[in-house]
């Protein structure tokens, strides 16, 4: 029985789904979001470091580069309008040896070629003038990076979009979809599976996209990104912390290195390393403490044995294998693969919590444009 027949459909309620959502019903679309598991925001959009990221890292003119800057910004605005809970406590990239020391003016360069005027390279000693516990040959401070408690940004935009009209359904896995000439035909399963009819389709399903992405008919398969799993670990740092601002490492291939962030109740993490995977698992191995000592020694060299305990995982959404170093986030449209009223986002890994906003107007404006 086909239940409903509905404007827009979400597949995913996680906070790229959520600003999605909610764009759309603040755009006076109808909205359904259709999440698989009990709650919002249980997979990677809880898993991560919660850093509203500057801008620094990503190719010139990438989406990354491009919906980070922008997203920051209106993060920040949104953050404020709304009271939630957020720092703009900045952050330091640290070089630790000569040749890291060279890196720098390249990274600044690349950050201002994205629009991020106020990073500037400071001495070991200015350095260490900010935070004493450093060791370091000099660093770059990116004073518009910040720190937001992911979960309390994703109820406020659940929250945005119910009051402007959208509805969400929990335990409701999208497992088939059928594109015809008038729209989607969408099959839910779970305890209830319940078939809906919608005009647009958005598939933010995060590390599953791409299989949502094959599991929908009529759409061609080529332009279907692989799916590949770069796991990252986390651990806490028991005790008190001896930093104000977020430490960086210079980034190494594949993530931005071992580096230190602290959450909105001043506690610190360090991580995420990288470990590919082959399918989903949350486990903090402890093995990789290991690791984590080295890596961290290199700026924090006071950090004490038996310091760090496992914390918790994330896994990145890659659609590309590990030997290729950059991948930009994917959105197709139907522009791309021909199917009137379909968005696919893939590949919506890091900055996507800084991005959301942005990514969330584009594929609004991408919906308007193509009249659905
Ligand atoms: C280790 C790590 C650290 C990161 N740190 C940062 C950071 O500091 N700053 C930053 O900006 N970004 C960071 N990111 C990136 C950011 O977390 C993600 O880009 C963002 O959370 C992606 O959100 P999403 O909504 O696309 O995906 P998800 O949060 O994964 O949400 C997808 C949702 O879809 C649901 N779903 C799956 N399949 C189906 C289906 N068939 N039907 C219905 N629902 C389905 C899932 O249950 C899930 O709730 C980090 C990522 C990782 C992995």
């Amino acid at each position: 029985m086909i239940l409903d027949e509905l404007d827009c459909v979400v597949a995913g309620a996680g906070v790229v789904g959520l600003a999605v959502a909610r764009a759309l019903a603040l755009a006076g679309r109808e909205v359904l979001i259709l999440e698989a598991a009990d709650a919002i925001g249980t997979e990677t959009s809880s898993r991560n470091s919660e850093v509203i990221h500057a801008g620094i890292y990503y190719p010139a003119d990438s989406l990354m580069a491009r919906f980070c800057v922008a997203g920051r910004k209106a993060l920040y605005a949104y953050c404020r309008e709304r009271g939630l809970p957020h720092r703009n406590c900045g952050k330091l990239i640290v070089a630790t040896s000569a040749e890291e020391l060279r890196r720098l003016p390249e990274i600044a360069a690349k950050a201002a070629a994205n629009g991020v005027a106020d990073i500037r390279q400071i001495s070991a000693a200015e350095a260490r003038e900010l935070e004493p516990s450093l060791s370091t040959t000099g660093a770059l401070l990116s004073p518009s990076t910040g720190i937001i408690d992911s979960h309390a940004y994703m109820l406020s935009l659940l929250g945005d979009a119910e009051s402007a009209g959208a509805l969400l359904a929990l335990k409701s896995p999208v497992v088939r979809v059928r594109a015809d000439d008038a729209g989607f035909e969408i099959d839910t399963g779970g305890d209830d599976p319940l078939t809906f009819r919608s005009r647009l389709f958005v598939n933010a399903a995060g590390l599953h996209a791409p299989a949502l992405a094959n599991a929908l008919e009529g759409v061609p398969r080529h332009l279907v990104p692989p799916a590949y799993y770069a796991k990252g670990s986390y651990f806490s740092l028991t005790g008190r912390t001896p930093f104000s601002r977020l430490i960086y490492p210079v980034p190494v291939k594949g993530g931005l290195g071992i580096h230190l962030t602290l959450d909105m109740a001043g506690r610190v993490r360090f991580g995420p390393d990288i470990e590919w995977i082959d399918q989903v698992d949350y486990q903090v191995d402890p093995e990789r403490a290991v690791l984590f000592y080295q890596g961290i020694r290199r700026y924090y060299p006071d950090l004490k044995e038996g310091a760090l305990a496992p914390a918790y995982s994330g896994i990145r959404p890659k659609i590309v294998p590990p030997e290729i170093a950059n991948q930009d986030f994917c959105i197709q449209g139907p522009e791309s693969h021909g199917v009137p009223g379909l968005i696919n986002l893939f590949g919506i890994e890091s900055p996507g919590l800084t991005s959301s906003l942005a990514l969330a107007d584009h594929v609004c404006r991408m919906a308007v444009q193509s009249r659905f």
